[in-house]
């Protein structure tokens, strides 16, 4: 396989030099960080007399670590680390969690986050010769813009097309003839349900790729993608606080996203000891971010569970690969005292080929017990008069969850475009449990 480079040194550079490189930036990076008010109070706390005391990478250990809450207490302007005149963006989170938090950028911290978001959509083969329709939110949302810069940088056509509207949406893609899309796992699904309805084959369009994140999703449903559309899906995890989409990216090889490590420092803790973990294990990624003059962050804790892939990549970059997002620390469920992560379940449902684009997962309190009904769209092939086939499915639903989530649960199958659609980031648990 051809392989192309953005920034061949970088990216293929010697594990030690690119550990040499993250130390000499990570000193640079507290030193910055010492500007704001956070960070003087958080690093005189833990003793830390100045960036010379970082003698090696597991030194990290000795800085504090940031969180949401952190980011939400310092609103609006405590992590900010340069003056006001310097900084020329700001983005917002979408607040899955709660209260929105802000990051602010310079133009050279965005000239680097174009370099690392460049980097990643070579890394996927694109380039001139591609149209990509960027059907992510606008505004300020990290998914839009985030990759809009990198795909210009690379000399992409870029339809800034954002969110919504299917029926434009297809249109674009025809017209223009666009091959690479951007969008969210569950939109591609939802707007492919929608295809025949509004009058388009796949023969009309010209796809070829897409890069999907924003959003947990398995490896089943990137294949189901991938079969409906016929096209390459590309994992892209990013979030806000780390300047968004382009932090981590599948290459070619669609096995683990490399996380740019001149620009990012990871580590994987366990999240209730806050201990690091060996390279491999699961727990949650924490993430200090390189060369951000405007809003340096610290060990900042994501919630995101994953593990780090330590053998090398056959592309030849060296930074480190991380697995599929399993989910969030904070979006596990318990369900009558057994842990469920939402992505466990829809393993389960997307391996189903008669299940179709979309599925909603409800827990709610009957009597003192807790009840998991998981409700799935079907494909418009099983809606027949002959109800046997129906029931056979909702029988092999109920059956392979329980064998890998120890728990019985009621399946509801519903006809295609019966469950609701989010424009942004599909919300796919609704825990009636929880006081509203
Ligand atoms: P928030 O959702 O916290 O308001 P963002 O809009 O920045 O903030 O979303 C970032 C979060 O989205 C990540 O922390 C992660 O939970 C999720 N996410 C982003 N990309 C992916 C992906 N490819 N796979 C799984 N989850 C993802
Ligand atoms: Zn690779």
């Amino acid at each position: 396989m051809d392989i192309e480079y953005r920034d061949k040194a970088m990216e293929t550079m010697d594990r030690a030099a690119l550990e040499a490189h993250q130390l000499q930036a990570l000193r640079e990076t507290v030193r910055q960080a010492q500007k704001t008010s956070f960070y003087s109070k958080a690093l005189a706390e833990c003793r830390l007399e100045g960036p010379e005391e970082l003698h090696s990478l597991a030194d990290i250990r000795k800085l504090p670590f940031t969180s949401k809450q952190d980011l939400r207490e310092a609103y609006p302007y405590g992590m900010l680390a340069v003056e006001k005149e310097e900084v020329v963006r700001l983005h917002a989170s979408s607040g899955t969690t709660g209260k929105p938090t802000v990051i602010y950028l310079t133009a050279e911290d965005l000239r680097a986050c174009t370099a690392v978001t460049s980097r990643s959509l070579i890394a996927t083969g694109a380039g001139v010769q591609d149209v990509f329709q960027n059907m992510m939110t606008y505004g300020l949302f990290t998914g839009g813009l985030g990759l809009h810069y990198g795909a210009e940088n690379l000399g992409m056509l870029v339809i800034p097309a954002s969110s919504g509207n299917t029926r434009k949406q297809f249109r674009m893609m025809h017209d223009f003839q666009s091959n690479i899309l951007h969008a969210t796992p569950s939109y591609l699904l939802h707007a492919y349900s929608q295809m025949g309805e509004m009058g388009y084959k796949l023969s009309d369009f010209n796809l070829q790729k897409a890069y999907v994140g924003a959003e947990p999703h398995s490896e089943d449903t990137r294949r189901k993608i991938e079969e409906l559309l016929r096209i390459d899906v590309y994992n892209s995890y990013g979030l806000s606080e780390m300047n968004g989409p382009g932090l981590a990216f599948e290459c070619v090889y669609k096995d683990g996203m490399h996380l740019w490590e001149d620009a990012y420092i990871m580590e994987i803790i366990d999240p209730d000891t806050m201990e690091p973990l060996p390279d491999g294990e699961e727990g949650e990624l924490v993430l200090t971010i390189l060369h951000r003059k405007a809003m340096p962050l610290l060990r900042y804790r994501t919630r995101d569970l994953t593990r780090i892939i330590p053998e090398p990549c056959p592309c030849g970059r060296t930074h480190r690969r991380i697995a599929r997002i399993k989910g969030r620390t904070d979006d596990m469920l318990i369900i009558n005292g057994v842990n469920v992560f939402p992505s466990q379940i829809e393993e389960v449902i997307m391996k189903m080929p008669e299940v179709g684009t979309n599925y909603l997962i409800v827990v709610e309190k009957q009597g003192a017990l807790d009840k998991l009904t998981v409700k799935t769209e079907v494909t418009r092939e099983l809606l027949t008069d002959d109800t046997r086939d129906l029931y056979k499915l909702k029988q092999r639903i109920r059956e392979n969850l329980k064998a890998s989530i120890s728990i019985s649960a009621t399946v509801e199958l519903h006809e295609p475009d019966f469950l609701p659609v989010a424009q942004g980031k599909a919300q796919r648990v609704e825990d009636r449990r929880k006081p509203v």
